[in-house]
């Protein structure tokens, strides 16, 4: 009788689930809008719908579940604390889902379970080491090193989006931080790089395309996208910028982790990976002594969270396990 476990992926849009294991990877999944409830118990509601469903038959079967969401969260309390883009906050995820199924659980970062889902599924089998950045509406990572998924005293030890890649601090991040990758590179990031550089380049940027679109709050990183694939010089220059801002934040990952390989994913790379990819290919051995590992678009697309949330119920990073 084959086993399986259930892996749940929970972003500030869309939560899905899958039933899988590590031998077949997916076998069925499924997907929702995630719940815009403040109430714990709500969310906890939908989770276990959403398990039930994607279970079926099979729940008998199911050995383990591991959830990848968005942070910040306690992974080791299992509980998920206060994302931003959600009305909850303080979910016992773990405890919950552990009474109602009567088998473990287990909840890392979202990122930090993509990782995991890369090593186990995807690009990294095989490997040591290695580092998944996501540039989506935020920017992301998670880093296994010598074999190691790396969790850090509180499940942060990849909060890559949140350093420092502009000492001169134009731009303040979500977090409130100045300065942080991920307020120039993310989805909710790029139309505020792009209207500061047209507000304080307003010679370069006067009568352009992007400065109608500025100007009308219709900048979004699509749009900035598409206008760089039709050649519009403007569109093509931000993006070098942004590229090479990336760079800095890939080549600190490949000095922080010293990875055989980087695999990209989030929306923004998976959308535009040509634009993406080329800048930071460019500029990385500028900002890193480190020898510069394979850099690549991760195979596993919008479903890496989901793979990782199976890797993660089907083999916990054995701190997780020893916590009990
Ligand atoms: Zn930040």
């Amino acid at each position: 009788m084959s086993e399986f476990v259930v892996g749940v992926g929970l972003g500030a849009t869309n939560i899905r689930a899958a039933l899988g294991n590590v031998e077949f990877g997916i076998l069925r999944r499924i997907e929702d809008r995630t719940i815009k409830a403040e109430s714990p118990d709500t969310v906890i509601q939908q989770f276990i719908h959403l398990i039930e469903k994607v279970s079926a038959d099979d729940l008998g079967k199911v050995r383990a579940i591991g959830i990848g969401s968005i942070g910040p969260l306690d992974c080791w309390g299992g509980v998920i604390l206060n994302p931003p883009n959600v009305p909850f906050k303080n979910v016992p995820v773990a405890e919950a889902l552990q009474e109602r199924f009567n088998v473990p659980v287990y909840l890392l970062n979202d990122c930090t379970a993509a990782a995991l889902g890369e090593w186990f599924f995807g690009a990294g089998r095989g490997l040591k080491n290695l580092a998944y950045i996501t540039l989506s509406s935020g920017v992301g990572g998670g880093a296994i090193v010598d074999g190691v998924l790396l969790l850090g005293k509180d499940g942060n030890a990849a909060e890559i989006g949140h350093m420092v890649i502009d000492f001169e601090e134009r731009l303040t991040c979500n977090c409130g931080g100045r300065g942080h990758w991920e307020a120039y590179s993310s989805g909710a990031g790029i139309p505020k790089f792009t209207k500061h550089l047209v507000e304080s380049r307003p010679n370069e940027f006067r009568g352009s395309v992007i400065e109608d679109l500025v100007k009308g709050g219709e900048l979004t990183p699509e749009v900035l996208f598409d206008l760089a694939r039709s050649g519009d010089e403007k569109a093509l220059e931000i993006i070098e910028e942004i590229g090479r801002l990336n760079a800095i934040g890939f080549a600190n990952v490949n000095t922080l982790y010293d990875p055989d390989l980087i695999t990209v994913g989030g929306s923004i790379a998976l959308n535009n990976q040509e634009l993406v990819l080329k800048p930071i290919l460019a500029n990385i051995g500028r900002y890193t002594v480190n020898r510069t590992p394979e850099i690549r678009i991760t195979p596993l697309g919008g479903d890496i969270v989901l793979y990782g949330a199976i890797a993660l119920a089907s083999n916990p990073p054995s701190v997780l396990v020893s916590r009990g």
